[in-house]
């Protein structure tokens, strides 16, 4: 995987994020980025993170949760993961986002390749936490990078959340309390989240969450086949008042 020298070639990205496709006229705004050279604690923060992720294995129990609830991991593991970046040569990048809850972003291009951009947001953040939750970000972001395409579907983030929660369940149980007292945006609203949602609470919860975030795409697509917890979050969005 290359993580420096080529962010000098892309100064702006293009709308073509995975996470902006969208089957229709009511998708949300497109994010646009504008990449970030990468200084040494960053290139040694995401490398400290891919060393992590690589050893991140699923609790055979988690497993069997998050496929009965209709999620499909697109890894078996997080070394599955690190092999795809380094065959796929993707680039993992800091970026400035137009939207900074945006936590990170893939992006593919037939030509250049693919690009995993962090929010530039997290740059400066390297304690032990901070290097697991961006793990949890780029493992995300591989799921969404692993089928080759710039199209996304409810189902495919439901797949690629199921990563990051996965792993965190494993940083977890590997770190005791390392995510306690972690309440910034990066955790309140992402790695510390999705967990709680899958694992905690009603899934009508996390059913909400996706449909607020995700409803506005197809249900599923070729490589995601729809299931019933993907079509009850679009029949969440459809139903819902922010249409
Ligand atoms: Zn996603």
């Amino acid at each position: 995987m290359r993580i420096l020298s080529l962010a000098h070639n892309i100064p702006k990205i293009s709308p073509s994020f995975k996470s902006n496709t969208n089957d229709g006229a009511k998708g949300a705004a497109p994010v646009f980025a504008t990449v970030e050279t990468l200084d040494n604690t960053q290139i040694s923060t995401i490398k400290k993170a891919l060393d992590e992720l690589e050893k991140v294995e699923f609790s055979p129990n988690d497993l069997i949760y998050v496929k009965n609830l209709g999620a499909n991991p697109p890894f078996k593991n997080g070394a599955e993961a690190i092999q795809w970046l380094k065959e796929s040569k993707a680039k993992i990048l800091y970026a400035d986002f137009s939207n900074p809850k945006v936590h990170a972003c893939l992006n593919y291009d037939k030509d250049d390749g693919i690009a995993i951009f962090i929010n530039s947001n997290y740059k400066d953040k390297c304690t032990h936490a901070d290097i697991l939750a961006i793990s949890e970000a780029i493992f995300h972001e591989c799921g969404h990078g692993k089928d080759y395409d710039s199209v996304n579907s409810i189902q495919e983030e439901f797949n690629c959340l199921s990563l990051n929660v996965l792993a965190h369940r494993f940083y977890k149980k590997k770190y005791q309390g390392v995510f306690n007292n972690q309440n910034s945006f990066l955790y309140s609203e992402g790695v510390s989240l999705y967990p709680k949602l899958f694992f905690d609470f009603h899934k009508t919860a996390l059913k909400n969450r996706i449909a607020e975030k995700y409803g506005y795409l197809q249900t599923g697509d070729e490589k995601h086949p729809q299931s019933k917890f993907a079509q009850d979050i679009k029949h969440i969005y459809e139903s819902a008042t922010y249409i």
